[in-house]
């Protein structure tokens, strides 16, 4: 770096010289040439000739000098004045006219414009040729200088600068549905960005930084420039993701550059996604590999300390995951507000639903409801995605609107893949999908504590699924109960018993059913509480610190191994009681199977119509 600094007194030196150069040139060669372009010089003796000879026409005697005009010459000449007090009278003596305007004063106008702008005209465009010399030879220069001091491509990312220009993002808190509750807290974000002052006046401090907290796809990154929208201010945003791809020593210099274009730009909203990728916890364990990483996240560290928060500029940041940041990030003076981003309830599902269906044509009677109870679980940008699979359908059906049925199809498709056509599936195993099916929605219809049956199908489905029926909560729900968890149990194991108690044998197309009964088993027992033997004691916690995020047991081997057994008595028991219902059911069961086999898919009222008319129909034969 010192290199740089001698070239730059070098240069100094330089122009000074230079400048120095065209000023003398300046006034030697050019003011002589505009002001006394004829004139020239003599010798006072050569003077006194022309006066004997009587050959002088003018002459102007100034302080200094003579000038004189000569007959049948039309040039001016020059001497100096010697003392000579007859000189008057001999000049009338012969013949001489004296006059006054021979030698003129230069115009005062014309002589600053030569003297002073004209040099400096001069030195502007010699300057700038030359600097656009230096600034092409920079780059090479610079690159083989950076090589010699090892951090290299500090030119690299110098040319990249432009990947963070600020944009106005043009969305607000309007394109984002749902979601109060984030947006309550933003809007004070808002509010310090439009109004610095008034936040500043008070001496208030807003934090440097914000967290986005919350699963994929909840619109964190969508919030995020709704704030610099709201504020109308620009938006920089880089992604973790982005740093991870990088050459050894750019990410830190990425962080540098993107902070320092922010802080010109101020006020306006920096934006970090997936942070988590550059954020996450040192394991300090000094291996390399995390090298660059750890440098990233320094250098972002050391950029947000650097920053005073008054200057305007905030920081947002999103993850899905907070827990397995390095605690030097959300320590206060950093990442100190956590905004959580939680997926939609019922109501918020149903206007983010509302939301993309603007920007799609819509038939009039959709019931955003139905299809808002359907989707529980999605995501914001599931349920966008729903829509658009829902236009893609009505399109590919020739319509030019979108029908309720296309939504519920489009839930579906993108919760559980699109249907295979042409798949070939063997009659006797779709039999055994739809006494499966059937077995899932007769044990959920039996038990009053579960959602009702909406929709159950043997059409299978790009994901894997080779049937799926679907349950609609009646409502948003937050609180579970024992006796709804155990519900909840007994419908996942319901196909499989329906398998054992029609064809005395298992599929595997159990295989999720158990799992997802497992889990939800496991967690009654270990963190809610629900076993009597354990009771209130949490035997699993939610293991942040060292395990990224998974779950650890936080207790003996020995109560571990109960634990397994408890697990597996209540999923029997459920499995047990939901395989009761079915024996007990078992005619309808195969009534009910038969419907479903032939119609491929049927709906929930459907089902309800046949399950509570009396039994008519005998089993369908193979
Ligand atoms: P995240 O950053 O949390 O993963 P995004 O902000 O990238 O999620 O959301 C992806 C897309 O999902 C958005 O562009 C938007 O179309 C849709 N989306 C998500 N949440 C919402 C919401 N609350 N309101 C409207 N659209 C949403
Ligand atoms: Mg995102
Ligand atoms: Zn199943």
């Amino acid at each position: 770096m010192n290199n740089k600094q001698n070239k730059k007194k070098k240069s100094f030196a330089q122009w000074y010289l230079i400048f120095m150069i065209v000023l003398l040139l300046v006034d030697f060669l050019v003011i002589p040439l505009i002001s006394d372009a004829k004139i020239e010089q003599t010798s006072y003796s050569e003077f006194l000739t022309y006066i004997d000879n009587k050959k002088i026409e003018e002459v102007q005697i100034e302080d200094n000098e003579i000038y004189f005009t000569v007959k049948g010459d039309d040039k001016t000449y020059q001497t100096g004045q010697m003392y000579d007090p007859d000189l008057v009278n001999r000049l009338d003596e012969s013949g001489a006219e004296f006059s006054q305007t021979i030698q003129q004063e230069t115009n005062p106008f014309i002589y600053f414009l030569v003297s002073f702008i004209l040099p400096m005209v001069l030195l502007w465009a010699l300057m700038r040729s030359y600097m656009k010399r230096i600034s092409n030879k920079m780059g090479n220069d610079q690159m083989t200088f950076n090589q010699g001091d090892g951090f290299g491509f500090g030119n690299l990312s110098k040319s990249n600068a432009k990947v963070y220009e600020g944009v106005k993002t043009g969305i607000t808190f309007n394109d984002v549905a749902g979601q109060a509750e984030a947006k309550e807290n933003l809007q004070e974000v808002v509010d310090f960005l439009k109004n610095p002052k008034k936040y500043e006046e008070i001496g208030a401090h807003l934090p440097k930084g914000v967290l986005l907290v919350g699963p994929p796809g909840t619109g964190k990154t969508l919030l995020a420039k709704a704030v610099a929208g709201e504020a109308g201010v620009p938006f920089f945003s880089i992604s973790g993701s982005e740093f991870v791809e990088m050459f050894v020593g750019r990410g830190a210099a990425k962080v540098r550059d993107l902070f320092k274009q922010a802080r010109e730009k101020a006020p306006c909203i920096v934006f970090i996604d997936e942070i988590d990728t550059i954020g996450k916890k040192r394991d300090g364990s000094g291996l390399s590999g995390n090298d660059e990483r750890e440098q990233t996240l320094n250098q972002l560290l050391a950029e947000m300390d650097g920053f005073d928060g008054s200057k305007g500029v905030v920081l947002l940041a999103a993850t899905n995951r907070d827990e397995i940041l390095d605690p030097a990030l959300t320590r206060p003076g950093r990442f100190d507000r956590r905004i959580p981003v939680e997926l939609p309830d019922l109501r918020g599902r149903e206007s983010i639903l509302k939301l993309h269906a603007k920007k799609v044509k819509m038939s009039d009677d959709i019931d955003f409801n139905v299809i808002a109870r359907a989707s529980a679980g999605a995501s914001g940008a599931e349920l966008a995605n729903i829509v658009n699979e829902s236009a893609l359908l009505a399109v590919r059906d020739g319509r030019k609107k979108v029908l309720q049925k296309d939504l519920e199809e489009a839930i579906e498709i993108v919760i559980a893949g699109e249907q295979k056509k042409g798949a070939v599936i063997s009659t006797h195993e779709r039999l055994i999908v739809s006494y499966h099916e059937i077995g899932h929605a007769l044990v959920a219809a039996k038990c009053k504590d579960t959602a009702p049956v909406h929709k159950i199908t043997i059409i299978p489905r790009t994901k894997g699924a080779l049937g799926y029926t679907m349950q609609v909560e009646e409502d948003q729900q937050n609180l579970l109960s024992k006796d709804e968890i155990y519900q909840r149990i007994m419908v996942y194991t319901a196909g499989r018993c329906a398998e054992e108690l029609i064809f005395g044998s298992v599929t595997s197309g159990a295989s999720n059913d158990i799992e997802q009964a497992t889990k939800l088993a496991r967690m009654a027992i270990t963190r809610l509480g629900m076993s009597d033997q354990f009771g209130m004691v949490a035997l699993e916690t939610v293991n942040n610190q060292y395990l990224g995020g998974d779950t650890s047991l936080a207790c003996s081997t020995e109560t571990a191994t109960k634990i397994d057994e408890e697990v597996i008595a209540l999923v029997k028991q459920a499995h047990d009681d939901a395989y009761r219902i079915l024996e007990d059911n078992k005619m309808k069961l195969h009534e009910l199977a038969k419907y479903l086999y032939e119609k491929e898919t049927i709906t929930g009222d459907q089902f309800m119509y046949i399950l509570n008319k009396p039994v008519e129909i005998a089993a369908p034969q193979e």
